[in-house]
């Protein structure tokens, strides 16, 4: 899956439904733009639902092929109901760029109802629903470890931390990683592989709203930004976002969000 295209994912996307009958495929149209964008629904929605998501950043694969893994091998909790925008920019996706065709980075675009033709699809289709738990899956090439972001008040990063460390996979110290402003130390606080703000103010400082912290906003209880270090190894890579994404869902099941 490491070079797959985007309609190479869509088609694996769509056969899950061959198996599984809870499981909905949809393309969501990106109005003004000639494209379309998967939005998945797995479990029942009678159940508190969380909210997945990956490849905003088309030069990082990992999370897409990580989110079609953890559905393939049902490896999702089913007390749980899921909706999942498996790759939310395709055509960077395609291209391996960070931006969309668009030259835009759509992860600065999800304020104003959305200001790209795929934050505008998720915002609207999001719209009224309400999430337990919102996690959205990146990579970073500078990262020598794990690393996520952490909002709304909860420990479930502590968690994902302390499951990567169980396995024996790289956690990043976040010392010495420039995350690109000087004023973004006064905004969060950085601990070993986690990253915690106040989504206002780090929303002020970013340029744009990101897609997290539109869902910190109102929309998600708790949400999780992971980051993958795009240098290592594919299958290191894979191994962590799955397990750094059912860390974080046992810890909300076992009230980590207290
Ligand atoms: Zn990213």
């Amino acid at each position: 899956m490491q070079n797959a295209t985007y309609r190479e994912l869509e088609a694996r996307w769509k056969s899950l439904r061959r198996s599984r009958d809870d499981v909905a495929v949809r393309e969501v149209a990106c109005v003004n733009a000639p494209r379309t964008m998967l939005c998945v629904e797995i479990g029942n929605p009678a159940l508190p639902c969380i909210a997945l998501s990956a490849g905003v950043h088309g030069d990082e694969p990992a999370g897409p092929a990580a989110l079609l893994r953890l559905a393939q091998t049902d490896a999702l909790d089913r007390r749980y109901a899921y909706r999942i925008w498996p790759c939310t920019n395709p055509s960077g996706y395609d291209a391996r760029t960070r931006e969309s065709v668009d030259g835009l980075d759509v992860n600065r675009t999800f304020g104003r109802g959305g200001e790209s033709p795929e934050a505008r699809a998720i915002v609207t289709s999001n719209r009224n629903r309400k999430f337990a738990l919102s996690i959205d899956l990146h990579e970073d090439s500078d990262a020598a470890g794990f690393y996520c972001y952490e909002y709304g008040g909860a420990e479930l990063g502590a968690a994902v931390v302390a499951a990567l460390d169980r396995a024996g996979l790289p956690v990043e110290p976040l010392v010495a990683l420039d995350l690109g402003s000087p004023l973004a130390l006064h905004v969060m606080t950085f601990q070993r592989g986690r990253i915690t703000a106040d989504p206002r103010a780090e929303g002020a400082l970013a340029g744009g709203l990101s897609y997290s912290l539109l869902l910190a906003r109102g929309a998600a209880a708790r949400v999780l930004t992971h980051e993958t270090p795009g240098a290592h190894a594919w299958d290191t890579r894979l191994s962590m976002h799955e397990i750094a994404v059912k860390a974080a869902i046992d810890a909300l099941s076992q009230g980590f969000h207290k």
